[in-house]
C-alpha cells in the first residue's frame, strides 16, 4: 500500500489539522475500497473500515465545507473493472444506512426516525416492517426478458455495474427461466453468497494443494462472480437469496414489500425463511435478538439484519438520501473479523502426533466471544501467510468454526520480526517431527511415549462419542499423565480409590463418582470402542460402518486391506490406516488389556437396526452428477430411509440436480420444491450419516 498515506491506526495527533485528517481518512478509505471491491482482497476487517468511515462522517458533518463529491461518504463505493462489459443500472443500486449501535437502541432509533418522517402521532398504530437477514455476500441485479434471464450485473458504483451474466448462470439457485405469470420485463435483486461449509471445504482443498486460502466467504464469492472463465466460478458452489423487486413491466399490483417477497418466492427465487413481518420498535428488537441468537447456527455469514418499511407507498414517500434509502436500515451484530496482535506462536501436539502451530493472541472480542488462540493449521500455512510474533493480524470467527488468522496487516509489522520456523522436534517429548512426502502436516513420531499424545489419546477415549466418561476432563488427564499414573489407556481402569482421591481437586465424592463412571463405561458398543481407539482417519461414522460390517472386533483386527475396502465408504487411506494400527503389537496389547479390564459390548450389531434419518423424504435425481453414480446414490439414499422416484410432483420433498438438469428442475422451481446441488447433497448425506 502507498507509503504516502498517513498512519491512521494512531489516534489523531492534536496538531493534525481537520482538513488533513479528512483527506487522510478519505484516501485511506479509497485505498481500502479498491482492495475490497476491485481486488476482492480486503486489507483490514470491516469493523476497522467502519470505524474510519464513521470518523470521516462525523468530521464532515461538523465541517460541511470539507465535503467533496468523491468522498466515500457521498457515493456508493465499488468500481467497474474494465475486464467486464459495463451495465448502466436503470434504477441505481444503493447502499444501506448502517446502524452501528448493536444494542436494541439501534432498532428503536430507526423506528423513531421513520415515525417522525411519516409524521405519525404517538397514538398511531405501530409501523409494520419486514425483518430480513443482512447477507454478507455480493449484490447482483438480474434482468429477465420474456421470462428468460438475459443479464446479471454487479452493483459497481451504484450507477454502473459489471456484466457477469456468464458466471451468474452457474449459480443453481438463480432461475434461468421464470413461470408464465411473470411480467415480460423484470429486474430482481439479491445477494450471491457462499455457504460457510462450502467455504471451509474450498479452503481445505486450497490448503491441501498448497494454494492460498480465501479470506472470507464474502470475498471468495465476489471473486467467483467476477471471473472471466465461468468454469472457475462453477468450482465454487455459490448460492443466492432474492430481497427486492427493482422493476416490473407490466407493473404488479403489490402494496407491501412482504407481498413482493412472496411473489419472488412463487416465481422460484430463494427467499430466506427467517424473513418476517414485525410490528413497531418492539418487533424490530425481538427480530434482532432472535436472529442474533441463531446467527452461529446459520449455514452462511450475516453481518446484521435489515429492517424495511413494509408499505410500498410509504417507502416511496420516504425516498432516498445521497446513497441510501430512508426506509431501510442495516442493524449490525458484533463483527466476525477483528484486528489483534500475535503475542506468541506455540506448537501443540495432537492425539495422532500432528504438530499444529497456534497463534496466542491479545484477547479480542470477535464473532460474539473473546478469542485468545487461533489455529495456524500447519507450517506451510504460516509461511504462506507469513505470520510472525508481534504482527497485527485479522482474526475471523464465524459460526462454530474455530477462530482463524486470516492475514497479516503488513503495514503494521514492527521492526525486527523474524519468520516463524516449525520445530524439527516435538516440543513435548523431543522426538523428531517428521513429514510424510504427500502430507503438509508434521508429526511427532513419539507415539504413546509422547505425553501430549498420551493425554490426547486419553481425552479422546473418554470423549462423549467414544466411551463417554464425562468426569475425566483435561485437568485430571494432565495430572494422571504428568504424575506417571497412566502410560496407556487401560491404566485408567486400574487406579483405585486411594490414587484418585490423592489427586488435586478430587474429593471423596468425586473419586467415588469417577470410579462409578469408569465402571459404567465398560459396557459399551463395538462402534464406540473402535472409535475410542483413536485410529487415524477413523471417525465416528467409519467406526460405525466397520462395526456393522465386521460385527466382531477380532474379525476387524485380522481383516486384510482388501476386506476393509469392502466396507461402505472405506477407501484405501482408511483401509491402510486400520491395517497399520492393528499391525502394531502394542495396539493389540492395549485392546487385550481393555478387554481384560472388563470392557464389553453386545455381539454383532445388526444392520437392520440402523436408523433411517431420511425417512419421509421423497427425492428425485436429475441431470449428471460428478461424484455419484445414479444407482449407487439411489441405493445410499434408500438405505437412509428416503424414497427415490422418477418424476417431480407436489409430494416431492427435494430435487437433486446435477449439470444439464432439464424439465424436472424447472418443474421443481415452479412448484417451489427445494433443489439440492451436489454440495448440498453431500451436506445432507453427511448430516444423515452423523445421525445413524
Ligand atoms: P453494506 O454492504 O453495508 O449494505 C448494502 C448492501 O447490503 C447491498 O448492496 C446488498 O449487497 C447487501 N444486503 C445484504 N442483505 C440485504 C438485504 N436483506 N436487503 C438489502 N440489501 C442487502 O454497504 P456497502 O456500501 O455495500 O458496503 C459497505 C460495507 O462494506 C462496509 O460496512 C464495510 O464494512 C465493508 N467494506 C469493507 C472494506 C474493507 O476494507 N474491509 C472496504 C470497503 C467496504
Amino acid at each position: 500500500m502507498s507509503g504516502s498515506i498517513p498512519d491512521l491506526f494512531e489516534t489523531p495527533k492534536p496538531e493534525e489539522r481537520i482538513d488533513q485528517r479528512v483527506a487522510a481518512l478519505r484516501s485511506r478509505l479509497q485505498a481500502y475500497d479498491h482492495a475490497y471491491y476491485v481486488l476482492d482482497a480486503p486489507e483490514v476487517p470491516d469493523a476497522e473500515y467502519d470505524r474510519l468511515f464513521r470518523e470521516l462522517q462525523a468530521l464532515e458533518q461538523a465541517h460541511p465545507e470539507c465535503i467533496t463529491p468523491d468522498s466515500p461518504t457521498q457515493r456508493v463505493s465499488g468500481a467497474v473493472s474494465e475486464a467486464f462489459a459495463s451495465v448502466r443500472h436503470r434504477i441505481p443500486m444503493l447502499s444501506i444506512r448502517t446502524e452501528t449501535d448493536t444494542s436494541e437502541q439501534g432498532a428503536r432509533a430507526f423506528d423513531a426516525r421513520i415515525r417522525k418522517e411519516l409524521e405519525l402521532e404517538p397514538g398511531d398504530p405501530p409501523v409494520a416492517y419486514v425483518g430480513e437477514l443482512k447477507f454478507d455476500g455480493l449484490a447482483i441485479s438480474l434482468r429477465y426478458q420474456d421470462r428468460v434471464l438475459v443479464q446479471a450485473a454487479t452493483r459497481g458504483d451504484g450507477e454502473q455495474g459489471e456484466d457477469v451474466t456468464h458466471t451468474i448462470r452457474t449459480v443453481r439457485q438463480i432461475p434461468m427461466r421464470l413461470p408464465d405469470d411473470a411480467p415480460a420485463d423484470l429486474e430482481v435483486r439479491g445477494e450471491v453468497y457462499l455457504r460457510r461449509d462450502d467455504f471451509e471445504a474450498m479452503n481445505q482443498r486450497q490448503r491441501e494443494r498448497g494454494d492460498k486460502t480465501f479470506v472470507n466467504p464474502r470475498n471468495a464469492a465476489a471473486g467467483a462472480v467476477r471471473q472471466l472463465d465461468p468454469a472457475l466460478t462453477a468450482q465454487r458452489p455459490l448460492s443466492f437469496f432474492a430481497y427486492v423487486l427493482a422493476h416490473a413491466e407490466p407493473p404488479l399490483a403489490l402494496s407491501t414489500h412482504a407481498q413482493t417477497l412472496e411473489q419472488l418466492k412463487a416465481w422460484g427465487f430463494a427467499v430466506a425463511h427467517q424473513t418476517r413481518v414485525v410490528m413497531g420498535a418492539d418487533g424490530l428488537v425481538g427480530f434482532h435478538a432472535q436472529v442474533g441468537a441463531e446467527r452461529d447456527q446459520l449455514p452462511f455469514d450475516i453481518d446484521g439484519v435489515v429492517y424495511k418499511v413494509n408499505r410500498l407507498d410509504w417507502q416511496r414517500r420516504l425516498g432516498f438520501v445521497t446513497r441510501e434509502p430512508r426506509w431501510a436500515v442495516a442493524h449490525k451484530y458484533p463483527a466476525q473479523e477483528q484486528l489483534t496482535e500475535v503475542l506468541a506462536i506455540e506448537v501443540q501436539v495432537g492425539r495422532t502426533g500432528k504438530l499444529t502451530p497456534v497463534a496466542k493472541l491479545s484477547p479480542v472480542f470477535v464473532g460474539g466471544v473473546t478469542v485468545t488462540n487461533a489455529t495456524l493449521h500447519n507450517a506451510e500455512e504460516v509461511a504462506r501467510k507469513d505470520v510472525r510474533v508481534g504482527d497485527t493480524v485479522i482474526v475471523r470467527r464465524a459460526g462454530d468454526v474455530i477462530p482463524e488468522v486470516v492475514c497479516v496487516v503488513l503495514e503494521r509489522r514492527p521492526e525486527g520480526t523474524t519468520p516463524f520456523e516449525m520445530p524439527t522436534h516435538c516440543p513435548v517429548c523431543q522426538s523428531p517431527a517428521e513429514r510424510e512426502a504427500d502430507e503438509v502436516d508434521a508429526r511427532c513420531i513419539g507415539g504413546l511415549f509422547c505425553s501430549a499424545q498420551r493425554k490426547q489419546a486419553l481425552l479422546h477415549f473418554a470423549s462423549r462419542k467414544a466411551l463417554d466418561i464425562e468426569d475425566l476432563g483435561e485437568k485430571l488427564v494432565d495430572q494422571l499423565v504428568d504424575q506417571g499414573l497412566v502410560h496407556t489407556v487401560p491404566d485408567v481402569y486400574r487406579l483405585g480409590f486411594v490414587q484418585w482421591v490423592a489427586l488435586e481437586r478430587m474429593g471423596e465424592k468425586s473419586a467415588h463418582n469417577l470410579l462409578a463412571a469408569l465402571e459404567a463405561s465398560k459396557r459399551t458398543t463395538l462402534a464406540r470402542f473402535i472409535y475410542a481407539l483413536g485410529i487415524r482417519h477413523v471417525g465416528e461414522r467409519t467406526a460405525k460402518d466397520l462395526a456393522l460390517h465386521f460385527g466382531q472386533l477380532d474379525a476387524l483386527m485380522d481383516a486384510p486391506e482388501a476386506a476393509l475396502l469392502e466396507v461402505r465408504d472405506v477407501g484405501p487411506v482408511v483401509a491402510r490406516s486400520v491395517r497399520h494400527f492393528f499391525d502394531q503389537p502394542h495396539h493389540r496389547e492395549v485392546v487385550e488389556q481393555l478387554r481384560a479390564c472388563g470392557l464389553h459390548w453386545p455381539e454383532s450389531e445388526s444392520v437392520s437396526e440402523r436408523p433411517k434419518p431420511l425417512a419421509g423424504q421423497i427425492l428425485v435425481i436429475t441431470g449428471t452428477l460428478a461424484h455419484f453414480g445414479r444407482d449407487a446414490l439411489t441405493e445410499q439414499l434408500e438405505s437412509l430411509g428416503a424414497k427415490v422416484t422418477g418424476s417431480v410432483s407436489k409430494k416431492t420433498t427435494a430435487v437433486i440436480a446435477g449439470t444439464e438438469a432439464g424439465s424436472k428442475l424447472t418443474k421443481a422451481q415452479e412448484l417451489g420444491i427445494p433443489v439440492w446441488d451436489e454440495d448440498q447433497l453431500k451436506a445432507v448425506l453427511a448430516q444423515a450419516a452423523a445421525a445413524t
